[in-house]
């Protein structure tokens, strides 16, 4: 019988539900995928899975010995920085390596009006100079970050309702992504939107909303991503991520 390797892989994203769906097919390595348990209803990606914290930096590295898991993939959410920065210090502590899978940061093009920030308070603040009436896609986590701006009529768009406080006048629209360039327009037009506030989560799936920003020639508030830990390698695509564990599939 052949020797596998076990690998955990960190998701939540679309790029952790495809290598799980690769790695449990091409049967090389035995995958257990981990999602924090924050959506109500998550797409479940294939192989095991196992859902809710760890426990820390502390919890994750015992996890890691118990468990002998021989690699971790983190292709969580560019987001999710405090589970990425767990992951490269329990990976140090108890040698198992570690590879960071993140999708390309969207870049700004022709027509593009984009205002970058470091964050969504700082988003906040300028949003009200540019527009009334924003699309505000960043998530439900810190939300509340917007909800003293009483003067502007706010579309929130979430995956699952908000647990913080939303600003005064808002239309909340529950919704998950793939999107479509044709459904961003007529939401923008129906909605009468004038700025779209997003975090620079790249990928295809949400990425329909700058487009539509750009033919309706809207501005667009980006935050910025929050930066990777130092000295852990990081490849942009599934096959790259592949290919960082094939050396040892044999
Ligand atoms: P975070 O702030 O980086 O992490 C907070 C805590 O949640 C971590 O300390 C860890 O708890 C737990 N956690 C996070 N990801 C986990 C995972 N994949 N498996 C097990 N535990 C995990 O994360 P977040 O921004 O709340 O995001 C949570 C999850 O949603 C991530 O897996 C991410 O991929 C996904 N997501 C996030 C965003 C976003 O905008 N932030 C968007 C889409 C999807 P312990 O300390 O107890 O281990």
């Amino acid at each position: 019988m052949s020797w596998r390797q076990r690998v955990l892989v960190l998701g939540g994203t679309t790029e952790a539900r495809e290598l799980a769906r690769r790695l449990a097919t091409e049967g090389q390595v035995e995958v257990t995928s981990s999602l924090a348990g924050r959506v109500r209803d998550p797409v479940l990606p294939e192989g095991e899975v196992r859902v809710g914290g760890f426990g820390g930096e502390a919890g994750l590295a015992r996890w890691l010995v118990e468990r002998s898991i021989h690699r971790v993939i983190d292709a969580t959410h560019p987001f999710a920085a405090t589970i990425t920065s767990h992951a490269a210090r329990a990976a140090t502590q108890v040698h198992v390596p570690l590879l960071v899978l993140r999708r390309p940061a969207w870049v700004a093009g022709p027509g593009d009006r984009w205002h970058e920030v470091g964050s969504l308070q700082q988003a906040a603040r300028i949003l009200p100079g540019l527009g009334r009436r924003p699309l505000l896609t960043t998530g439900r986590q810190g939300v509340d970050a917007f909800a003293d701006l009483d003067e502007l009529a706010f579309v929130v768009r979430t995956v699952d309702p908000p647990d913080v406080p939303l600003p005064r006048r808002h239309t909340l629209l529950l919704d998950r992504g793939p999107y479509t360039l044709a459904g961003e327009l007529d939401l923008m037009v129906r909605h009468a939107i004038d700025v779209l506030v997003t975090k620079n989560s790249g990928g295809h799936a949400t990425a329909a909303k700058l487009e539509a920003a750009r033919r309706r020639g809207i501005p667009v508030v980006m935050v910025s991503r929050p930066p990777l830990p130092g000295g852990v390698p990081v490849v942009h695509g599934v096959e790259d991520a592949l290919a960082w564990l094939g050396d040892s599939h044999q």
